[in-house]
């Protein structure tokens, strides 16, 4: 039996594949969707996602675009600027200047438009009251540039977008992993899945590939990331093991970006090897701007307070990854406890608390105890006493005379209870993608020439992220670049021409 030729199949029904398939219905195209997970663990790293989202944005009459926000809200608020051009300099100073300047251009000045588009879909935005904020003067500041984030976090953002998905009459196909393309070396015009347990074919004119990079795959984490990444955790779906980027490699598409690179945080040391959707992204501990970080050897190793954690977050799990054994302790004292995010106040932590650094020394698992209070000892003398503290801005209260500094937030561990967090690296997601042609979401070959019939979203892209990452960017990224693949395929749909697609605008 002939399969039906669909006008668009997308695979993956994470942020990037739903947002894609969403606009490639806008279109007029006929759509479905191929998820490799069950329908309970359907959502990819998208649904872990803590859901705040960096958008540019200039002034309040911006931000209602996105949400709403009462008269009282804005009168009593802070929200600062994201303009285009802070959103470039971050990208472009967090990526040592090698961010795509076409890729990073589309996003930043098509993030406004595209949350707006998002809520016109049904997805609902708040204010960042919990984690990128702080009372001062009475007024609500809003710091990090980051002042919204998505009702429900990445899970409601999910689950709107499902239900979008679902009055628009997009089907999805569950338990359905893509294994490779169908492809005449002439253009793709489908794929290859596994469908609990038997190969079926999707035929499609346009096949939009969003599923997701290579972080939960080991082999592929220690052949590309390097030795020692086999062994981080990974922060959120199992489902997403490379098999995308490796479907399009093998047919000649054209790798991108940095390969070579990811995104990785700290987290909890005895997180489950993989996501868990009941804990979200709590396990991750990003309050460390306020303590210290200590490894086997009772040192220091990275300036804690370099940035506001949305800067250096995404770096700092691959620099406890290199620690001996894998892990650190975030250490601090009773001055800063109320500061700490709410991901610290879990039930599943590794936590150790003591009344004196001498007892905590003792509990710091792992750890060379005389060498760790040394480091306390020379860090509290360290401390620039003369610069007030304030945790709403880069303070500049640093540390003199040691190595490594602290810039900012800096403040002598001296008074108990004495609270400690062992962490390890948990990796969020791979950087290295496919070559697209930006307007499109094409992808290219090796010889930068477009395939036909092949598009791709989300993760998968290369060349936006280097080295670092600004928090955030992941899901607007994914709904920017989802949307214009998702227009670009439905169009070269069209053009493929059939009588199915006919009802195309
Ligand atoms: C714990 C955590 C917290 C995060 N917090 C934030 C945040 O607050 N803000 C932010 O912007 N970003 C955040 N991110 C990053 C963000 O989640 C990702 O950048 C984004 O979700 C990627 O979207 P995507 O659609 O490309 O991939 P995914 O959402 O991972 O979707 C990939 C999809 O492809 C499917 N799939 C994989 N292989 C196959 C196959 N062979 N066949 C069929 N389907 C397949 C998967 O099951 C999944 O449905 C966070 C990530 C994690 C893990």
């Amino acid at each position: 039996m002939m399969e039906p030729v669909h006008d668009v199949v997308v695979v993956g029904k994470g942020n990037a594949a739903l947002c894609a398939a969403l606009a490639a219905r806008e279109q007029g195209a006929s759509v479905v969707m191929l998820e490799a997970a069950s329908e309970d663990e359907s959502g990819g790293n998208s649904r872990f996602a803590g859901g705040v989202m960096r958008f540019a944005f200039s002034n309040v009459e911006d931000l209602k675009r996105v949400t709403e926000l009462t008269d009282q809200e804005i009168a009593g608020s802070d929200f600062g600027t994201n303009t285009t051009d802070e959103y470039f300099d971050d990208l472009f100073r967090l990526t040592q200047f090698r961010t795509d300047p076409e890729l990073s251009e589309i996003l930043v000045t098509r993030s406004l438009d595209t949350m707006a588009w998002l809520r016109g879909m049904g997805v609902r935005f708040v204010p960042n009251y919990g984690r990128q904020s702080g009372t001062v003067g009475g007024k609500r500041r809003f710091f990090g540039r980051l002042p919204i984030e998505v009702s429900g976090g990445g899970a409601g953002l999910v689950q709107s977008l499902d239900s979008a998905a679902k009055r628009a009459g997009i089907g999805v196909f569950y338990d359905t992993r893509a294994v490779s393309l169908i492809f005449d070396a002439d253009r793709v015009t489908g794929v290859r899945t596994r469908q609990r347990g038997r190969a079926v074919d999707f035929r499609a004119k346009a096949l939009i590939l969003a599923c997701g990079g290579f972080e939960a795959n080991p082999e592929m984490r220690a052949r590309y990331l390097g030795p020692g990444w086999d062994l981080a955790k990974v922060r959120g779906s199992r489902f997403n093991q490379g098999d995308g980027l490796k479907m399009a490699l093998d047919i000649g598409a054209a790798p991108c970006g940095n390969w070579s690179g990811c995104h990785a945080t700290g987290w909890d040391r005895n997180a489950p090897d993989f996501g868990d959707v009941n804990v979200g992204d709590k396990f991750q501990k990003h309050s460390y701007i306020f303590g210290l970080l200590i490894n086997a050897e009772g040192k220091r190793f990275v300036d804690e307070g370099l940035d506001f954690h949305s800067f250096t977050y995404a770096k700092y799990g691959g620099e406890v990854l290199k620690q001996t054994g894998q892990f650190a302790w975030q250490v601090f004292d009773a001055k800063v406890k109320d500061l700490l995010r709410n991901e610290y106040r879990i039930k599943f932590v590794t936590k150790v608390v003591a009344g004196s650094l001498e007892e905590l020394a003792g509990k710091l698992d792992g750890v060379n105890a005389p060498a760790f209070l040394k480091t306390v000892h020379e860090f509290n003398a360290a401390v620039r006493s003369d610069v007030p503290f304030d945790h709403t801005v880069k303070d500049g209260r640093g540390t003199m005379g040691i190595e490594p500094q602290k810039s900012n937030w800096a403040q002598a561990l001296d008074t108990p209870p004495f609270e400690a967090y062992q962490t390890t690296c948990g990796i969020t997601f791979t950087f290295g993608g496919l070559r697209i042609q930006a307007k499109s979401g094409q992808v290219l070959d090796v010889h930068l020439n477009p395939i036909p019939g092949l598009f791709c979203a989300g993760e998968m892209v290369g060349g936006i992220f280097y080295f670092n990452y600004a928090s955030g960017t992941g899901l607007v990224s994914g709904a920017v670049f989802g949307r214009i693949a998702g227009t670009g395929a439905a169009r070269a749909a069209c053009e493929a021409g059939n009588e199915s697609s006919s009802a195309i605008r």
